[in-house]
């Protein structure tokens, strides 16, 4: 299929199409910290009425929100179009295209993005005015039309517990994980009239993710191979125990909670095939496992 190129796109509201659409989770990015040809940094997009809500934005995340936008027709994937992301933690494999979502087209933005993050999102903030800084004065004394001169600026609320934002039939509610020496992180759950989502952001095995996705459509979850694991240093292997959840705890989990679709993403794999995690769990849990890869679609039945 050939994609429309360097097409600007404005759009003052959502279509009745994008209205009446079932609630799509698109996967922008399901990589790691490790560059990977064929995984973006993390990140994953629920489509719900005409907006699109981040949950993460790893490196490469805007771009396959572009690709995603053509391939998919969703206009709110059109990475200036993006209202709001949320930020499960503050490591820069899950942050690292922030710049890149607030800043692409911004004198085009309707308005600045919206991002909810852990303690840091302010000086994370405030950090992304000085990158823009230059960039803007130029634009904004320059020749150049300016539609909206505010567009390059963030609004950005720290995460508490609890509920972050609802509107109609949208809630979405964020929660304390376990990632370790790594806090606070936050895992999410996202429900709308049609769908249950839990993320888990990055987490040692947490109850409280049990206790969340009990029952729901859709878990994504990030996860560390058994196999894998042993490839690491002792120094790593430690680290990553506190801070990750292997397929053996993932299984267990999914034992206890039983979602319709257990998604795995974040795959540490550390030199294994992929394909071994995917083993790992299903040896030690009936039902349904997807390992994501970038680019997929997610819709309830
Ligand atoms: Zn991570
Ligand atoms: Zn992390």
């Amino acid at each position: 299929m050939e994609l429309p190129s360097a097409r600007v796109e404005t759009r003052a509201l959502p279509t009745n199409k994008e209205l009446q659409a079932k609630t799509r989770v698109v996967v922008l990015g399901t990589g790691t910290p490790i560059p990977d040809a064929y995984r973006a940094g993390s990140s994953i997009a629920i489509v719900h009425k005409g907006q699109s809500y981040l949950f993460d934005v790893g490196a490469g995340a805007v771009r396959q929100a572009t690709i995603a936008r053509y391939r998919y027709d969703i206009p709110s994937l059109y990475p200036s179009q993006i209202c709001c992301l949320f930020l499960s933690h503050l490591h820069s494999d899950h942050t690292l295209d922030l710049s890149e979502l607030a800043h692409t087209l911004w004198w085009r933005r309707n308005e600045p993005l919206s991002v909810w993050g852990p303690i840091g999102i302010e000086r994370i903030a405030n950090g992304l005015l000085e990158i823009i800084a230059t960039d803007a004065e130029f634009r904004i004394g320059g020749l150049q039309p300016v539609e909206n001169p505010n567009g390059y600026k963030v609004n950005h609320q720290t995460i508490s517990p609890g509920i972050l934002y609802e509107e109609d039939d949208l809630i979405i509610e964020a929660f304390i994980v376990n990632h370790g020496d790594i806090e606070p992180s936050y895992g999410f759950k996202i429900i709308t009239d049609d769908l249950s989502v839990v993320i888990s952001g990055d987490t040692a095995y947490s109850e409280v993710i049990a206790e969340k996705s009990d029952g729901v459509d859709f878990l994504f979850h990030e996860v560390i191979s058994m196999e894998g694991l042993k490839n690491n240093s002792p120094g790593f292997q430690r680290y990553h125990n506190s801070v990750h959840t292997t397929s053996e705890e993932l299984a267990r989990l999914a034992n206890r909670t039983k979602p319709k679709k257990l998604i795995l993403y974040h795959g540490l794999f550390y030199g294994t095939e992929e394909s071994t995690v995917l083993r790992e769990i299903e040896d030690l849990y009936d039902g349904e496992v997807i390992l994501a890869n970038d680019l997929d679609v997610f819709i309830a039945d």
